[in-house]
């Protein structure tokens, strides 16, 4: 099989140069799809493989804004309409210095598998621009998202194009960027989700990605008749994510004693309970801070800083049972994985989209660690947007329950799809391959269906 997935790579390399990010998510599917592509000739006669590398459209544009200095900023923005062949494209926003076009073509083609996953009529995008919002004022965060809505809004619709919030847009983004869609087009449409309960969004949209990250733990850990109860639990991030994952694995009896950002980590070892987690969420989400300011209420908590060039995080070389990255792409580094592995850790899930690099992936699954990649593992967002986008078609609104009941469901049947996909080419499948070969069956039968387009 090499000699049809080793081109296909070639070509991605070649056409898309220096795109490293998404020639690690282009490869890391790959290896899946040849462990099973001989079976399905006709998926290659139809060249869905070479299809489904390239962007149906990729935007890109201008955003000019002014600071509380009356200067002139501008930066750039991206959508990558990546596949429709499900629905419409679905995947969410995100606002980073490090924006560029590699991160966003990733993440848009990761977003086609997961959205893919979730067995609803999603099709996969992403978008975002370099702007960061730390440090501005909401006046300067609120003129920024006018002006990008300015452009983008004739991207994207409830039919069409119906972005979400990722790193750097939350409930205050999504409320600007809605207002501003609103007053151009003269429509009051889910035409975003993750909108504010009152208005349009959906209860557990912003739970969503952490506590369905966990669900699926959970169903993974019952594989081996294990559950949360006194497992110490390393987290990453400090965002939406993160918050939520920590607070149901509280619920579930776990201990979490980690939390970071882009400046460094802080370590408890008496665990994160419900009442650190509310001060967290309020440094995060109202203040606006920093995680070093947790060692500073808590001083028992050891603070380290970090830098994404650092050899190693201390977050991975602490003693755990289970490991939740829900910070960014790539922060886990082999040395990362290798000292998870040293430590004996039990589970590893991927909150964050692509937080492991490529040598961890292979060194979990050699050792039998239970690995949830994110486009499964973290599908819970993608999956309670599409419930969102059910709600506002229907203007019925669920309640907590209801969602809160599908979310499991969902996340349930994403297990298990990828557990029977895995099982494919033998006994010993991994969830990796599982979730790769299931999520792209489903989008490729969808694009033979449809014809060359
Ligand atoms: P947030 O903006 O709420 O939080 C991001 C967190 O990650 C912050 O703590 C941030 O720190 C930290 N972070 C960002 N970049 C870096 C970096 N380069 N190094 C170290 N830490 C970093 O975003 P989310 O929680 O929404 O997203 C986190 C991850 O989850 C992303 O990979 C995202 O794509 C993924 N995801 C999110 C979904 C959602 O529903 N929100 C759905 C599925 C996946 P700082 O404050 O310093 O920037």
């Amino acid at each position: 099989m090499e000699h049809i997935v080793k081109p296909i790579m070639e070509k991605v390399t070649e056409k898309n140069p220096g795109e490293q990010e998404f020639h690690q998510a282009v490869h890391e599917v790959l290896l899946s799809l040849d462990k099973v592509l001989d079976s399905y000739p006709n998926l290659l006669y139809h060249n869905i493989l070479g299809r489904i590398v390239e962007p149906e459209r990729v935007i890109m544009f201008r955003i000019p804004w002014t600071d509380d200095q009356g200067n002139l900023q501008v930066n750039r923005g991206f959508r990558v309409e990546m596949n429709s062949s499900l629905g419409p494209y679905k995947g969410g926003l995100r606002f980073h210095p490090s924006v560029n076009l590699s991160i966003m073509k990733f993440l848009a083609f990761e977003q086609v598998f997961k959205n893919s996953l979730t067995g609803l009529n999603l099709g996969g995008g992403k978008g975002g621009c370099d702007f960061d919002p730390k440090g501005k004022s909401d006046l300067e965060v609120m003129r920024f998202c006018q002006s990008f809505m300015t452009e983008l809004y004739r991207h994207i619709g409830e039919n069409t194009d119906i972005p979400a919030g990722d790193i750097g847009v939350g409930a205050r983004e999504i409320g600007f960027l809605f207002g501003q869609y609103k007053r151009i087009q003269n429509q009051f449409t889910g035409v975003l989700t993750g909108k504010g309960s009152e208005w349009g969004g959906s209860f557990l949209r912003p739970e969503a990605t952490g506590f369905g990250l966990v669900y699926f733990s959970a169903n993974m850990l019952e594989t081996r008749r294990e559950t949360f109860e006194d497992k110490r639990c390393l987290v990453s991030g400090s965002g939406n994510v993160a918050q939520f994952t920590a607070e149901k694995l509280l619920e579930l009896g776990a201990k979490v004693i980690s939390f970071s950002d882009s400046s460094g980590c802080i370590i408890d070892n008496d665990g994160i309970d419900h009442e650190k987690l509310s001060f967290v969420k309020e440094l995060k989400n109202v203040h606006r801070g920093r995680i070093a300011e947790y060692q500073e209420r808590y001083p028992h908590a050891e603070y380290h800083r970090t830098n994404p060039r650092d050899a190693s995080n201390p977050i991975w070389s602490q003693k755990a049972d289970c490991a939740f990255p829900c910070a960014t792409q790539n922060e886990i580094n082999p040395k990362d994985a290798q000292h998870l592995v040293e430590n004996n850790v039990t589970l590893v899930a991927e909150g964050a989209n692509m937080p492991t690099c490529e040598e961890g992936v292979q060194l979990f699954i050699e050792r039998n660690i239970l690995f949830g990649p994110a486009k499964a593992a973290n599908a819970g967002g993608v999956a309670v947007s599409g419930l969102e986008m059910a709600q506002n078609g229907s203007r019925i609104r669920w309640t907590r329950n209801q969602v809160d009941d599908e979310l499991h469901r969902i996340m349930k049947k994403i297990h298990s799809t990828c557990l029977e996909y895995s099982k494919l080419y033998s006994d010993e499948g991994n969830y990796v391959d599982g979730a790769n070969i299931a999520g792209f069956m489903r989008a490729a039968n969808a694009m033979l269906d449809q014809g060359y387009v």
